[in-house]
């Protein structure tokens, strides 16, 4: 395949630019990444998978259901978000089963689905990306959507109606924002009012367009990847 310009797809593994998208719970990163995707980008979400995995008939059930038992799939096969949230949400041993079990499967299908993207760069989306994890490899750039704690908290509390200590006792099992922006390449200033997320877009879109296309250029239709 050869890459003439900045919107000819790159599908060979090599070739791909892929921005990790990251940011803590709350912080806007699906609404940065719906303005990334009507630019063009394609995005590769890995809750989306993680989703997938766990629905009913989910590929990642049967081992799940062999770990936790037949409580933690309700009656139509899927996982009882609920049920397991108690579980694993205070015990790290059990958090680190349903991780053991969940992780390799869901960083197999990002890769599947990277594989297949179709189009100018790949943002993959990883909400809890840290040092750990194995996805940074695949990662040319980590865009960090960033706001205050405060903010991030009462944005929760609004979309979910859970309390203001139900919300902080889920960013506290979270990389901190200090982890994150110390991994960030580049980062999206969430703390103001959405419409300031699109300028800030675009401006990374232009940017992410010409290092893919660098990297195309880079690999050569001669890449060892092809
Ligand atoms: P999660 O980690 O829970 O998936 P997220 O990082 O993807 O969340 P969003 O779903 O994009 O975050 O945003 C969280 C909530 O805050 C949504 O209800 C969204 O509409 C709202 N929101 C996002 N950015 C802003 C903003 N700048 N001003 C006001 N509300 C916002």
């Amino acid at each position: 395949m050869e890459a003439t310009d900045a919107t000819t797809s790159a599908t060979r593994r090599g070739s791909l630019f892929v921005v990790g998208l990251t940011g803590g719970i709350g912080s806007g990163k699906s609404t940065a990444a719906r303005l990334f995707v009507q630019h063009g980008a394609v995005q590769v979400d890995t809750d989306a998978l993680a989703h997938q995995l766990t629905a009913p008939g989910g590929a990642a059930m049967p081992a799940i259901v062999d770990a936790f038992g037949p409580l933690s799939a309700r009656p139509d096969g899927a996982l009882d978000r609920a049920w397991m949230r108690e579980q694993a949400f205070g015990d790290p041993s059990r958090r680190a089963t349903l991780e053991g079990i969940l992780h390799p499967m869901i960083r197999a299908a990002a890769d599947a689905e990277l594989d297949r993207v179709d189009g100018p760069y790949a943002l993959l989306a990883v909400p809890l990306l840290s040092e750990r994890g194995g996805y940074r490899e695949r990662m040319d750039r980590i865009l960090v959507v960033d706001c205050s704690l405060d903010r991030q908290i009462a944005r929760v509390m609004q979309r979910s109606g859970l309390t203001r200590e139900q919300v902080m006792a889920v960013i506290a099992v979270q990389p901190t924002r200090a982890q994150r922006l110390a991994m960030a390449d580049d980062v999206i200033d969430n703390d103001g009012e959405e419409f300031a997320l699109a300028p800030q877009v675009e401006i990374l879109h232009q940017k992410y367009l010409r290092l893919a296309q660098a990297k195309r250029t880079a690999a050569g239709p001669g890449h060892p990847d092809d």
